[in-house]
């Protein structure tokens, strides 16, 4: 009886660990991808994330970035929000916030507390169902106002 038993864990135990190496790789490279965005407020795009995960991942490619990137943004992990450099960003902090996007430096800022609009009262979104919305501000931040002033 013990045996037996002994055998089938040992079955499970490689079978499981044959089908679950690549996997295994994959969900870390998932999990270094998500870390490197969740360690900053800047939404970086994939080609900021790629060079910050390739010092701890040197063997990792761009192209694996970019398709683990897109399993974060399926499972709803992190958002996409595109920039005045008509690339994509990316933010890890899917609270709900909108977004500064400033039209001299092109960088990206949170904005908390913005009331979302109701929608249910605008005639033209008649029969349309909402699932998201999004606010985006655009003009030009702190320092770049400093600089217009300067010169
Ligand atoms: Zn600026
Ligand atoms: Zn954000």
């Amino acid at each position: 009886m013990v045996i037996i038993l002994k055998k089938v864990q040992v079955q499970l135990h490689t079978g499981g660990f044959m089908k679950d190496r690549p996997r295994t790789r994959d969900t870390k490279q998932r999990r270094v991808v998500y870390d490197t965005i969740k360690s900053t407020h800047s939404h970086p795009t994939a080609d900021w994330i790629f060079e910050k995960v390739r010092r701890q991942l040197p063997k990792v490619s761009l192209g694996t970035v970019y398709r683990n990137l897109g399993v974060l943004k399926e499972e709803g992990l992190v958002r996409e929000i595109y920039g005045n450099d008509r690339r994509a960003h990316f933010d890890a902090d899917i609270s709900k916030h909108a977004h500064f996007i400033c039209s001299g430096c092109d960088q990206i800022i949170d904005v908390r507390d913005v009331k979302s609009i109701d929608w249910r009262t605008m005639k033209d979104l008649v029969g349309c169902e909402v699932e998201e919305q999004t606010v985006v501000f655009s003009g030009r931040c702190p320092g770049c106002r400093q600089d217009t002033k300067q010169a």
